[in-house]
């Protein structure tokens, strides 16, 4: 099978950084896309940081479907787990952030008060693939108006402490993927928001996928946006085909252009020109009901 592979050098240094770094932080904040919440949580953070308290940021929820955000929020809150929405590019996001990691480490800040550790900050790591908006959360919450942001994935920055205010510090870490993707779905949906570099996959056949995936979940969207029937689904060839030739995207003997027809494609979704959508929901009521009911049996 056809596997995306991304794993460079500097990120297995990362990976180094981090194991030694987790003493010496209070809990691991992990950014996650809100359209790939499963697909951008990266188990080799978890792995490696498993042991603190774990809070999630479901970012670039502005680009997210609001009503799969609601669900993904509450899916992580039943499982313990601290979790908020965030559009990263607004002003003044630095309450809710310091709001979730206040609640969720109420207990820790209780302990060091009753031992008069009045002056210790929070410290948080916080972690993330690439392109997830790590940059950008820091830089909101801090702050800060300075420091990279960029849209390419993979750029490499060291170790680097930045304070919010008295009681709160970030570490913030270089964006990293994992070695191997668990499967095909993961590598795509990572591939589509741009998390790993376009060279790793070819244009057209990205593009025919997410196509696909459009076609089941959002009919309207694609309908809406380029005037093509739905009843196309499943054939990802024929979408970037109809799509390409709506835009007049033609070459000699009036064949289309699908590789220009795949990256306009691939660029407007991530531009999210097909609206506010979600490329995977969380786990639903209903399948862990028959899960429960095939355990009876
Ligand atoms: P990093 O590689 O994780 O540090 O990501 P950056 O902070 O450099 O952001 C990558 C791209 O995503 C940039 O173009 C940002 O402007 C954009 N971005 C970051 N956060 C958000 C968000 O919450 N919503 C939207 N729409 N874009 C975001």
């Amino acid at each position: 099978s056809r596997q995306i592979q991304w794993f460079p050098g500097h990120m297995t240094k990362t990976l180094r950084l981090m194991e030694k770094e987790i003493r010496n932080v209070d809990c691991v904040l992990q950014i996650l896309d809100a359209r790939i919440p499963l697909s951008s949580l990266n188990p080799e953070i978890e792995r490696i940081t498993a042991g603190k308290p774990h809070l999630y940021v479901l970012n670039k929820s502005d680009l997210a479907d609001p009503e799969i955000t609601r669900q993904w929020l509450a899916y992580f809150k039943s499982a313990g787990a601290g979790c908020i929405a965030m559009d990263s590019k607004q002003r003044g996001r630095a309450t809710a952030t310091k709001g979730l990691i206040e609640k969720e480490l109420s207990a820790l800040m209780e302990r060091r008060r009753n031992r008069g550790m009045v002056g210790a900050a929070i410290r948080v790591m916080v972690v993330g693939i690439p392109n997830v908006g790590k940059s950008t959360f820091i830089n909101q919450v801090a702050k800060r108006k300075s420091a990279k942001a960029g849209n390419r994935p993979g750029v490499t920055r060291g170790r680097q402490w930045v304070s919010v205010d008295a009681g709160l510090d970030l570490l913030d870490t270089p964006g990293i993927l994992w070695p191997k993707f668990e499967d095909e779905a993961t590598g795509l949906h990572l591939a589509f928001t741009g998390a790993v570099k376009d060279e790793v996959m070819d244009a057209e056949t990205l593009a025919c996928r997410l196509l696909e995936l459009l076609a089941a979940r959002y009919p309207n969207a694609l309908e809406q946006r380029y005037q093509i029937p739905a009843d196309l689904s499943g054939q990802g060839w024929e979408l970037l085909e109809a799509c390409g030739r709506k835009r007049g995207f033609l070459i000699s003997g009036g064949e289309v252009d699908t590789e220009r027809a795949a990256k306009m494609l691939v660029g407007e979704f991530r531009a999210s020109k097909w609206g506010r959508l979600s490329l995977e929901r969380p786990p639903q009521r209903d399948d862990m009901a028959d899960f429960a009911e095939e355990d009876e049996e």
